[in-house]
Formats: structure tokens, sequence, C-alpha cells
């Protein structure tokens, strides 16, 4: 069975980091797997300026900041193992990884996860009727739009006012497509002000506050959706062929569910928790990078 000292499951901005740290820290034989054939997790597809300011002193847009981390790590001699999905992970130290339509075992000393986290989808929320196409998770829509340039629809509804919703309501309106409003349940919208500014007020995209989505029409393709007022109950169908959330995240864990408590384990990144800014990610990550390659050694 092949050894490793380290593996690092993700190859985003956490797993580049902590590999980055922990071969500084003198660890040297460092693999990491990732699913995706490109590397920096979630960063490629953040085509947006917003990333850096705290690492690098300047505004750098998500791909930007993948390159940066990539450089970093070409002079060292750690190994990057892209289209690698780590299946399972067991209690012996032991990693099963699919690349290629080949399954192989692997050892590892220590394991650092860097998987990142999932969105809720439309599932998460009560919402009645069909589950008809043109319903995508606000992530979805930005890999289909910004990494396979995609059109995914026209008169778009966004539900969810947090970084994500803004940031992807701003790329449809860039898309030359018509956002008719973004819906929040909250009195006002969930992320950062800075967002609120440069994605909805900038591009006079109607936010509405205190609204969801209580059903969804449409067979075969979505047709619109009963918005619900919270506070007086009132229901309003709005005519839309695309329907985009932005519910939140949920760091993902799974694949070392029951084993949270090993010591040979770490996890690094958004998968700890779920960072707003990259560079709090990337600054937990390096942290826990420079511990566990320390030990390793
Ligand atoms: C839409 C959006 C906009 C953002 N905008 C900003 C911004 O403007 N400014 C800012 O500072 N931050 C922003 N952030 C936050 C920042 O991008 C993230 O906090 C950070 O990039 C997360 O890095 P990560 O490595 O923890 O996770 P991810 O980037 O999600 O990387 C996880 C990686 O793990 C891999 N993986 C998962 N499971 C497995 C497995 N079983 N086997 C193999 N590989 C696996 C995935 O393929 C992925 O590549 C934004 C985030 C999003 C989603």
């Amino acid at each position: 069975m092949e050894q490793v000292k380290l593996l690092i499951v993700g190859a985003g901005a956490a797993g580049l980091s902590a590999a980055m740290s922990a071969w500084d820290a003198g660890c040297r034989d460092i693999l990491i797997a990732d699913r995706s054939s490109i590397p920096g997790g979630v960063l490629p597809r953040c085509i947006h300026a917003g990333f850096g300011l705290t690492a690098f002193g300047e505004e750098l847009c998500g791909p930007e900041y993948a390159e940066r981390l990539l450089a970093g790590l070409v002079s060292t001699g750690v190994r990057l193992s892209l289209g690698t999905e780590v299946l399972s992970v067991s209690r012996g130290k032991t990693a099963l990884l699919s690349c290629r339509g080949c399954v192989s075992l692997l050892h590892f000393e220590h394991l650092i996860l860097a998987s990142g986290c999932r969105e809720k989808g439309i599932g998460a929320l009560p919402v009645a009727g069909t589950r008809p196409a043109g319903i995508f998770t606000a992530g979805q829509a930005q890999e289909m739009i910004n990494l396979r340039h995609q059109d995914l629809g026209g008169e778009v509804l966004i539900l969810g006012s947090g970084d994500l919703g803004m940031i992807i309501a701003r790329r449809f309106v860039l898309e030359g497509k018509h956002v008719i409003a973004v819906l929040e349940q909250a009195d006002t919208f969930g992320g950062m002000a800075r967002n609120y500014r440069r994605c909805i007020e900038a591009y006079q995209i109607p936010l509405r506050c205190r609204m969801t989505v209580g059903k969804i029409h449409g067979q075969g393709r979505i047709s619109g959706v009963t918005a619900v007022h919270l506070d007086s109950g009132e229901q309003e169908f709005i005519a839309c062929d695309t329907l985009v959330t932005a519910l939140g995240l949920i760091s993902e864990r799974t694949l070392v569910q029951g084993l949270e408590s090993s010591p040979w384990l770490s996890l690094a990144g958004n998968c700890s928790r779920v960072y707003d800014m990259v560079d709090s990610a990337v600054s937990q990550a390096q942290h826990i990078g420079r511990e566990v390659g320390a030990s390793l050694l």
C-alpha cells in the first residue's frame, strides 16, 4: 500500500495554504488530493474582486488569489493530485482514493481535511410545488456561468441576500439577464455592506425583505413562484424562468463522520467553520499546517 506522511483532502485556499505551512515547518512528504481537475476550490469560479486585502495587501479576484497560492507551492516538493476523490477514510489511517476510474488505498500518518463547505439547496426549505428545471444554487450558477459559460435563463429570481446571493445577482445582470428581485426573509440584506453597495445598489437590483418562496410552479421548466410576504402572509405570483437559491453554507465533514476526535485528524478552512473571507480561512489553515508539519518531523 502506498504511504504518505501528510494527506490533505482539498486543494482550495485552505488545503494549499496548510500544505505550504506544513512544508515550511519541515514536513517533506505531503500529498494534496482534490476531486476537481483544477486547483483552488471555489476561487477559480469567483471572478469578482474582493479577495486578499489582508493576506496580500491588494484586492484580487478569486483566480488571481489561487494563482498566488499555487505559485508559493511550485518550489516545494508538495504533490498535488487533481481529479482524485477521497471516497472514505478509516480509523486505521487509510484513505480510499478514486482517480480516473482506478481505486487505490493510501496509508497516512496525519490527515488535514480541507474539504470546504456545501450549499443548502431548495430542499432545506418547506417549499411546495414541483421541482422543474431552472433551479440552481448560487454556487452551481457561478460555476456554470463563470467556468462553463453556460446560459442559465433570462428572468431570474434570487432567494437569499447573503454575499453569495448578492454576488450572483450582479453576475446575472452583467450577463445581460433580468434579475427580477432578490428575496430575503430578514429585515435587511444578509451579507457584507460592501457587497450590498457593489452588487445590489450599484445595479439597482430590487431587494425585497421579509419575503420567501412558498411554492414553485412549472412543468419541465420553472415558470414562476408563489412568494410569501412574511409579515402579512399575503401571497404573490412572480413569473421567472430561473430560481437561484443562496441559502447558506454548511461545513463539509461527511468524510470524517465519527472520526472527529481522532488525534491524527485536523480540520482546515471552511470545513472547520464557514469563513466569509478567504484570508481568514487561509490564516487558520496556515496555523494548522504549521502545527501538523512540526509534529510530523
Ligand atoms: C461565492 C463566494 C464568494 C466569496 N467571495 C469572497 C470574497 O469576495 N472575499 C473573500 O475574502 N472571500 C470570499 N469567499 C470566501 C472564500 O472564498 C472561502 O472562504 C475560501 O476560498 C474557502 O476555502 P476552502 O479551501 O476552505 O474551501 P474550498 O475552496 O471549498 O475547497 C475545498 C476543496 O475540497 C475539495 N474536496 C472536497 N471533498 C473532497 C473529497 N472527498 N475528495 C477530494 N477533494 C475534495 C473540493 O473539490 C474543493 O476543491 C467567497 C466564497 C464564495 C463561495
